[in-house]
């Protein structure tokens, strides 16, 4: 029995938080695969704006390359088309809110498609493994904003600002805090054991 009160794992509405490199987007993929959850990435939106050469793109590509957060109307405005493109099924945030506002803005949003959010997990990995991590992805990926300095600055943000809408959601939702330096496959367990 999961802590979700039964409801059909499917219909899921999630937020992935934890800082750069913990695997939120492996672990926002395995609940795609698994539960058939959409996975909402603001940071693979903004890339692939980045790509397109369009003009959102053009807006945010220093942001990006500086690791700061693009402003609030821009991912406010990507996030309510999304939402608003997205059918029945459930739904996993990753990478957003990142600060309070967002947070603030999104929960009018998800209440208006009566969809709130049901549980908000984070995967807790200590500074230094991160730092060792996002180097590796920097090989395989090539990101532009896994370079040291960038990779100290995204870490910063988190500390700063995402961290505390934490105990702003946890006044209205549960958090659900997981191990993060567990291979993959364990997490996965660990996540899909509370959802189903
Ligand atoms: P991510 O892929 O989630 O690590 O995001 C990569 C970069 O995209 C971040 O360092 C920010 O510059 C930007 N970004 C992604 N999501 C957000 C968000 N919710 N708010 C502001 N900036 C974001």
């Amino acid at each position: 029995m999961s802590g979700l009160g039964g409801r059909d794992s499917r219909t899921l509405s999630l937020a992935l938080f934890g800082p750069a490199g913990a695997g939120k987007g492996t672990q926002a993929q395995v609940l795609r695969r698994d539960l058939g959850l959409e996975h909402i990435a603001t940071g693979d939106m903004l890339r692939e704006e980045r790509a397109r050469g369009t003009e959102m793109g053009r807006t945010v590509s220093t942001y990006l390359d500086q690791g700061r957060l693009v402003p609030d109307d821009v991912i406010v405005d990507l996030l309510r088309r999304r939402l608003e493109a997205l059918g029945e099924q459930g739904f996993v945030l990753d990478g957003v809110p990142r600060n309070l506002a967002q947070a603030k803005a999104l929960e009018p949003m998800l209440a208006e498609m009566s969809r709130p959010l049901n549980l908000v997990v984070v995967l807790e990995v200590p500074p230094e493994q991160l730092a060792q991590r996002l180097e590796q992805r920097a090989h395989q990926e090539g990101r532009t904003d896994d370079t040291p300095e960038v990779i100290a600055e995204r870490l910063r943000i988190y500390r700063e600002e995402t961290e505390p809408v934490l105990d702003y959601l946890a006044k209205t939702v549960r958090v659900l805090r997981l191990d993060g330096t567990k291979p993959v496959a364990a997490v996965s367990r660990d996540l899909l054991a509370e959802l189903t």
